[in-house]
């Protein structure tokens, strides 16, 4: 693919990717090949979104995504890259079933993988030389008139061409001379862009469409003009899951370092530890079903980790020793209910894609095969993107 794409007089195409996940990544890293200048807006402090880690003195957590699978082709040859670059490797953790509080040891033949040395290492790998604003949230993304293409366009005469997208957003820039977060501040700014991708959730993506005006919102427009893009967005719903992560000094005596739980409550337990290249002590991560998570969207995190802690210990049937680091982590968005039958979305009038794992998938290898495929849909784009 590199290198066939022609560049536009004047300078080459700029594409803005807002969301730093497996998709997000997979369709910048196919862009930038093609010879595309990528923006990447993420609003976290690093890459990998829901697969991503938390680290906190003494101990570490995948708290979103586990392990990945492999079933496509080209996600094996990304895997491959991942597993000789060392930032992914194979784990066989010894597997488990509970629910009833008896814990029954459960054969498995599927290869899982997991991120080294945690799961956002993948995406670490992924986010290699891109032009990645990290701690930077797009607060709207407005769709210039012809009006404003062409005021625009005197102002980029430089670039020859109009910009299709001006984005907002807002960096939280830290005081490296010290600690204190109160020091943090939000500058915020705006750039334009030709085309723009948005690799989140519908949720995160589609509020942020504004028309010139910023009153009426894009996603309103695109429904009566787009309908199949829009609405088909919007129509995908996600589950929450509220995950509970546990540090121990003294660990749970447990023949298991990964259980399959039918509770209520629980439906999945992971000795974090027991996963290839972590450090630190014991470290278990408790996911909550997407049914006890909804509706407790707002609950404090201490309430959550106090009602999970003993759905545990009925679930698997043993006493959970006091742990000496407790958190709570909520997912508001974690799982699509209903993915889209597409792979990936892009409207070339508009010069507006999506991507994510409710495209192609509720886990991290959709992911991956839908920010391939908006990458090709836009180099495919009718007439080339311009
Ligand atoms: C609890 C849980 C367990 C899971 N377990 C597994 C598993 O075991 N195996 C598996 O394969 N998959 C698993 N998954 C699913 C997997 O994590 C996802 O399919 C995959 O990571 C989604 O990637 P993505 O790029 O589509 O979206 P995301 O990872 O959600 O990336 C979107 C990014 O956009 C950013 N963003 C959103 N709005 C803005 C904004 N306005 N400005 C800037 N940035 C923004 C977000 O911060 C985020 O980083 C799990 C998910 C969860 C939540």
């Amino acid at each position: 693919m590199q290198g066939d794409h022609p560049t536009p007089i004047g300078g080459r195409l700029r594409v803005a990717v807002v969301g730093a996940g497996i998709s997000g990544l997979t369709a910048a890293n196919e862009l930038a090949a093609a010879g595309i200048e990528v923006t990447i807006f993420e609003r976290g402090r690093g890459p990998g979104g829901r697969a991503g880690r938390r680290q906190v003195p003494g101990f570490e957590f995948d708290h979103g995504a586990q392990y990945f699978t492999v079933r496509s082709d080209a996600f094996a040859r990304q895997t491959a890259a991942w597993i000789a670059a060392g930032v992914a490797a194979e784990w066989s953790p010894r597997f488990a079933t509970a629910g009833d509080g008896v814990l029954r040891p459960k054969a498995s033949h599927t290869t899982r993988y997991v991120g080294v040395p945690g799961m956002s290492g993948l995406a670490g790998s992924l986010a290699g030389s891109l032009d990645l604003r990290y701690r930077t949230q797009v607060i709207s993304a407005t769709r210039q008139s012809t009006t404003d293409i062409t005021n625009i366009h005197s102002a980029q005469s430089a670039r020859n061409r109009p910009a299709e997208w001006m984005l907002r957003f807002s960096s939280e820039n830290q005081d490296s001379s010290t600690a204190d977060t109160k020091l943090a501040r939000n500058h915020e700014q705006s750039d334009t862009f030709d085309a723009l991708l948005l690799a989140c959730t519908p949720q995160q993506g589609l509020p942020l469409l504004t028309t010139t005006h910023g009153e009426i919102g894009l996603a309103e427009r695109l429904v009566s003009t787009e309908p199949s893009f829009a609405e088909q967005a919007r129509a995908v719903k996600f589950d929450p899951v509220w995950a509970v992560l546990l540090g121990f000094t003294s660990p749970p005596e447990l023949p298991a370092d990964a259980i399959f739980i039918d509770h209520p409550a629980l439906s999945w337990a992971a000795r974090n530890d027991s996963k290839p290249g972590r450090a630190g002590d014991t470290a278990w991560v408790l996911h909550a079903t997407g049914a006890w998570s909804t509706g407790r969207e707002e609950a404090a995190p201490d309430s959550i980790a106090s009602a999970l802690i003993p759905a545990f210990e009925e679930a698997v049937g043993i006493h959970v020793p006091e742990p000496v680091y407790v958190a709570a982590h909520r997912w508001r968005y974690a799982r699509p209910r209903n993915p889209s039958e597409e792979t990936a979305l892009w409207d070339a009038k508009m010069k507006l894609g999506m991507c994510g794992d409710w495209c192609a998938g509720a886990r991290i290898e959709g992911a991956f095969t839908s920010g391939l495929a908006a990458a090709q849909r836009i180099l495919d784009s009718e007439g080339g993107l311009w």
